[in-house]
């Protein structure tokens, strides 16, 4: 895009240039990404120690539950010391990114705005640090400028279409086929906006006719689901209805897992689905965005 923007009477982008244009175009924001997402990753993390720092004495009979996996996880980690010290590295550099990123973000985003603002106050030429490294102005190409461009296209086209070999009806062909192309390439930033709007305008049509079209029906009410089946493996149910299968105690703000429907204290059902990543009870896959509150009393 720079150096398409580039006026054609400076000389084009060097080789060097090029190569840096790419890196600051799309290297260095993959990394800055990638960074990110290990930052938001490591913050997550801290924040739910810090939740299980802050235990009640309820959980006592759940922690039961974690520790029996937790026996069988030290053994196989005895037995890959190797694995386990990557993973100390591992989360000592995570460690080091999660407090080293704020800077890092800090420094960059003011350093752009700091160029946004002097650019806008005339102080500099450049209006990106990406830009400045390079050495690269941006400025508008004049209308001598874009002629002399697309004469120099066609010049080219046309040597291109005088290269081509061959008996005369495999030209006309070859010619008709290049020339196909060419068109192709000159209107297609044309079509793709016309064909966006056509898009866009059609959806609109669609909807707009579907939505008159259709009445207010109103349909019976459809049955409940099925009750979830227990898994063999899982923790039985308690026979009275009001108390909590994880801590056998009268729940204390109840909150449904939407995965199987059955309802738990939400600390106790907060923390076994956050280390287990599963219902206690029918033991399907569940996460903690899946976990309601429920209210009666409003
Ligand atoms: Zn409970």
């Amino acid at each position: 895009m720079w150096s398409q923007m580039i006026a054609f009477s400076t000389p084009p982008l060097g080789k060097q240039q090029k190569v840096l244009s790419v890196v600051f175009l799309v290297v260095l924001p993959y990394f800055k990404s990638k960074l990110h997402s290990i930052y938001n990753r490591e913050r997550e993390a801290r924040l739910q120690e810090s939740l299980w720092i802050h235990d009640d004495g309820r959980l006592d009979n759940l922690d039961s539950f974690f520790h029996q996996g937790e026996a069988s996880q030290t053994q196989v980690e005895a037995s890959t010391t190797e694995a386990s010290n990557m993973m100390r590295v591992k989360k000592k550099i995570r460690a080091i990114i999660g407090s080293f990123y704020p800077w890092i973000h800090a420094g960059n985003e003011g350093l752009s705005f700091a160029y946004q603002l002097l650019y806008l106050l005339d102080a500099t030429g450049f209006y990106t640090p990406g830009l400045h490294a390079l050495g690269i102005h941006v400025c508008r190409a004049t209308g001598q400028e874009l002629m002399d461009s697309s004469s120099r296209i066609s010049k080219i086209r046309s040597r291109e279409l005088e290269r081509l070999r061959g008996p005369p009806w495999l030209k006309a062909m070859q010619r008709a086929m290049v020339s196909c192309v060419y068109t192709a390439l000159d209107y297609a930033q044309t079509g793709l906006i016309a064909a966006v709007f056509f898009f866009k305008m059609m959806e609109w049509w669609y909807q707009s006719a579907e939505e008159r079209m259709s009445a207010p029906t109103v349909y019976p009410t459809p049955p409940p689901p099925p009750a979830p089946k227990v898994a063999e493996d899982g923790i039985a149910l308690p026979s009275d209805r009001t108390l909590c299968p994880l801590c056998s105690q009268k729940r204390v703000n109840p909150s449904v897992l939407a995965v199987s429907g059955f309802v738990f204290c939400y600390p106790c059902i907060f923390k076994y689905v956050s280390q287990c990543k599963r219902c206690p009870i029918t033991l399907l896959p569940a996460g903690v965005d899946q976990i309601r509150r429920l209210f009666h009393d409003l």
